[in-house]
Protein backbone atom coordinates (compact mmCIF):
# COMPACT_ATOMS: atom_id res chain seq x y z
CA UNK A 1 0.00 0.00 0.00
CA UNK A 2 1.31 3.35 -1.01
CA UNK A 3 1.75 5.69 1.76
CA UNK A 4 -1.08 9.01 1.73
CA UNK A 5 0.86 11.64 -0.55
CA UNK A 6 -0.95 15.07 -0.88
CA UNK A 7 -0.54 18.07 -3.39
CA UNK A 8 -2.20 21.10 -3.98
CA UNK A 9 -2.16 23.66 -6.80
CA UNK A 10 -3.46 26.97 -6.98
CA UNK A 11 -4.32 28.59 -10.24
CA UNK A 12 -6.32 31.65 -12.23
CA UNK A 13 -9.40 30.86 -14.11
CA UNK A 14 -8.41 30.97 -17.42
CA UNK A 15 -9.10 28.16 -19.37
CA UNK A 16 -5.84 27.35 -20.07
CA UNK A 17 -5.02 26.53 -16.76
CA UNK A 18 -8.03 23.29 -17.06
CA UNK A 19 -4.82 21.55 -19.74
CA UNK A 20 -2.75 22.18 -17.13
CA UNK A 21 -4.91 21.18 -14.00
CA UNK A 22 -5.62 17.94 -15.62
CA UNK A 23 -2.02 16.28 -16.55
CA UNK A 24 -1.01 17.96 -13.39
CA UNK A 25 -2.74 15.39 -11.12
CA UNK A 26 -2.59 12.40 -14.16
CA UNK A 27 1.30 12.80 -12.69
CA UNK A 28 0.22 12.97 -9.67
CA UNK A 29 -1.42 10.17 -9.60
CA UNK A 30 1.15 7.55 -11.84
CA UNK A 31 2.78 6.17 -8.27
CA UNK A 32 -0.11 4.40 -8.38
CA UNK A 33 0.28 2.53 -11.38
CA UNK A 34 -3.18 3.40 -12.96
CA UNK A 35 -4.27 1.82 -16.22
CA UNK A 36 -4.84 4.10 -19.06
CA UNK A 37 -8.26 4.14 -18.58
CA UNK A 38 -8.16 4.64 -15.38
CA UNK A 39 -5.90 7.91 -15.74
CA UNK A 40 -8.89 8.95 -18.59
CA UNK A 41 -11.58 8.81 -16.39
CA UNK A 42 -10.17 10.78 -13.67
CA UNK A 43 -8.35 13.88 -16.26
CA UNK A 44 -11.64 13.58 -17.62
CA UNK A 45 -13.36 14.21 -13.74
CA UNK A 46 -10.58 16.82 -12.87
CA UNK A 47 -11.12 18.83 -16.40
CA UNK A 48 -15.25 18.96 -15.97
CA UNK A 49 -14.30 19.80 -12.54
CA UNK A 50 -11.80 22.71 -13.20
CA UNK A 51 -13.78 23.95 -16.36
CA UNK A 52 -16.58 24.64 -14.06
CA UNK A 53 -14.84 26.93 -11.71
CA UNK A 54 -13.42 28.76 -14.37
CA UNK A 55 -16.38 28.81 -16.40
CA UNK A 56 -19.86 29.10 -13.63
CA UNK A 57 -17.77 30.15 -10.16
CA UNK A 58 -16.01 33.40 -11.88
CA UNK A 59 -16.19 36.17 -14.44
CA UNK A 60 -13.16 37.64 -13.15
CA UNK A 61 -9.83 35.29 -14.66
CA UNK A 62 -7.77 36.71 -11.53
CA UNK A 63 -9.46 34.63 -9.02
CA UNK A 64 -8.53 31.56 -8.35
CA UNK A 65 -9.38 27.82 -8.57
CA UNK A 66 -7.70 25.44 -5.77
CA UNK A 67 -7.05 22.18 -6.66
CA UNK A 68 -6.48 19.18 -4.49
CA UNK A 69 -5.37 15.38 -4.74
CA UNK A 70 -3.96 12.58 -2.67
CA UNK A 71 -3.39 9.27 -3.08
CA UNK A 72 -3.64 6.42 -0.49
CA UNK A 73 -3.84 3.15 -0.78
CA UNK A 74 -4.85 2.09 -4.30
CA UNK A 75 -7.38 5.53 -3.91
CA UNK A 76 -7.02 8.81 -5.36
CA UNK A 77 -9.34 11.62 -3.98
CA UNK A 78 -9.56 14.88 -5.66
CA UNK A 79 -11.02 18.56 -4.19
CA UNK A 80 -11.53 21.20 -6.80
CA UNK A 81 -12.63 24.98 -5.36
CA UNK A 82 -13.96 28.07 -5.62
CA UNK A 83 -14.67 31.02 -4.41
CA UNK A 84 -16.78 32.30 -6.58
CA UNK A 85 -20.97 32.53 -7.35
CA UNK A 86 -21.83 29.16 -5.58
CA UNK A 87 -25.06 27.13 -6.56
CA UNK A 88 -28.17 27.50 -5.35
CA UNK A 89 -29.95 24.02 -6.37
CA UNK A 90 -27.00 21.56 -6.28
CA UNK A 91 -29.28 18.49 -6.56
CA UNK A 92 -30.66 19.95 -10.02
CA UNK A 93 -27.59 21.24 -10.87
CA UNK A 94 -26.17 17.90 -11.23
CA UNK A 95 -29.09 16.17 -13.64
CA UNK A 96 -27.98 15.48 -16.82
CA UNK A 97 -28.48 18.15 -19.52
CA UNK A 98 -29.16 20.43 -16.64
CA UNK A 99 -27.43 23.98 -17.58
CA UNK A 100 -27.58 27.63 -16.98
CA UNK A 101 -25.09 28.10 -19.90
CA UNK A 102 -26.91 26.81 -22.78
CA UNK A 103 -25.82 30.04 -24.96
CA UNK A 104 -22.00 29.07 -24.52
CA UNK A 105 -23.19 25.65 -26.13
CA UNK A 106 -22.87 23.88 -22.73
CA UNK A 107 -24.77 20.35 -22.51
CA UNK A 108 -25.17 20.50 -18.96
CA UNK A 109 -23.48 16.48 -18.50
CA UNK A 110 -20.13 18.03 -16.41
CA UNK A 111 -21.48 16.89 -13.32
CA UNK A 112 -22.99 13.44 -15.04
CA UNK A 113 -19.63 12.74 -16.46
CA UNK A 114 -17.65 13.37 -12.83
CA UNK A 115 -20.61 11.07 -11.45
CA UNK A 116 -19.61 8.36 -14.63
CA UNK A 117 -16.17 8.41 -14.43
CA UNK A 118 -15.36 8.65 -10.08
CA UNK A 119 -16.25 6.25 -7.69
CA UNK A 120 -18.07 8.92 -5.23
CA UNK A 121 -18.68 12.62 -5.87
CA UNK A 122 -20.01 15.22 -3.70
CA UNK A 123 -20.71 18.63 -4.26
CA UNK A 124 -21.05 21.52 -1.07
CA UNK A 125 -21.75 24.85 -2.68
CA UNK A 126 -22.75 28.49 -1.16
CA UNK A 127 -24.09 31.17 -3.42
CA UNK A 128 -22.14 33.58 -3.21
CA UNK A 129 -19.13 31.95 -1.14
CA UNK A 130 -18.30 29.40 -3.82
CA UNK A 131 -18.37 25.60 -4.59
CA UNK A 132 -16.33 22.48 -3.32
CA UNK A 133 -16.12 19.26 -5.18
CA UNK A 134 -15.11 16.25 -3.60
CA UNK A 135 -14.48 13.07 -5.89
CA UNK A 136 -12.79 9.56 -5.45
CA UNK A 137 -11.54 6.65 -7.32
CA UNK A 138 -10.14 3.32 -6.44
CA UNK A 139 -7.40 2.52 -9.00
CA UNK A 140 -4.44 1.00 -9.26
CA UNK A 141 -2.69 -2.36 -9.01
CA UNK A 142 -1.68 -2.86 -5.36
CA UNK A 143 1.16 -5.38 -6.02
CA UNK A 144 3.09 -2.25 -7.71
CA UNK A 145 2.39 0.44 -5.72
CA UNK A 146 3.96 -1.39 -3.33
CA UNK A 147 7.29 -0.33 -4.60
CA UNK A 148 6.59 2.69 -2.97
CA UNK A 149 6.23 1.92 0.42
P1 LIG B 1 -21.07 21.02 -19.60
O1 LIG B 1 -20.30 20.64 -18.37
O2 LIG B 1 -21.74 19.83 -20.24
O3 LIG B 1 -20.29 21.85 -20.55
P2 LIG B 1 -22.49 22.60 -17.67
O4 LIG B 1 -21.17 23.05 -17.15
O5 LIG B 1 -23.58 23.62 -17.72
O6 LIG B 1 -22.30 21.97 -19.12
P3 LIG B 1 -22.49 20.76 -15.46
O7 LIG B 1 -21.02 20.74 -15.46
O8 LIG B 1 -23.21 19.48 -15.22
O9 LIG B 1 -23.03 21.33 -16.84
O10 LIG B 1 -22.98 21.86 -14.40
C1 LIG B 1 -24.39 22.11 -14.29
C2 LIG B 1 -24.66 23.51 -13.78
O11 LIG B 1 -24.18 23.64 -12.44
C3 LIG B 1 -23.95 24.62 -14.55
O12 LIG B 1 -24.67 25.02 -15.70
C4 LIG B 1 -23.91 25.73 -13.50
O13 LIG B 1 -25.14 26.41 -13.40
C5 LIG B 1 -23.73 24.96 -12.20
N1 LIG B 1 -22.32 24.89 -11.74
C6 LIG B 1 -21.48 23.86 -11.89
N2 LIG B 1 -20.29 24.10 -11.32
C7 LIG B 1 -20.37 25.34 -10.80
C8 LIG B 1 -19.46 26.18 -10.07
N3 LIG B 1 -18.21 25.79 -9.77
N4 LIG B 1 -19.91 27.41 -9.68
C9 LIG B 1 -21.16 27.83 -9.97
N5 LIG B 1 -22.06 27.08 -10.66
C10 LIG B 1 -21.68 25.85 -11.07
MG1 LIG C 1 -19.66 21.74 -16.78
Amino acid sequence: MTQRNEMRLEFDARSMNEGFARTAVAAFIMELNPTLDEVADVKTAVSEAVTNAIIHGYDNPQEKVVLTCSVEGTAVELTVEDRGKGIEDVARAMEPFYTTRPELERSGMGFAFMEAFMDDVRVTSSPGKGTTVWMRKNLGNPKVADTYE
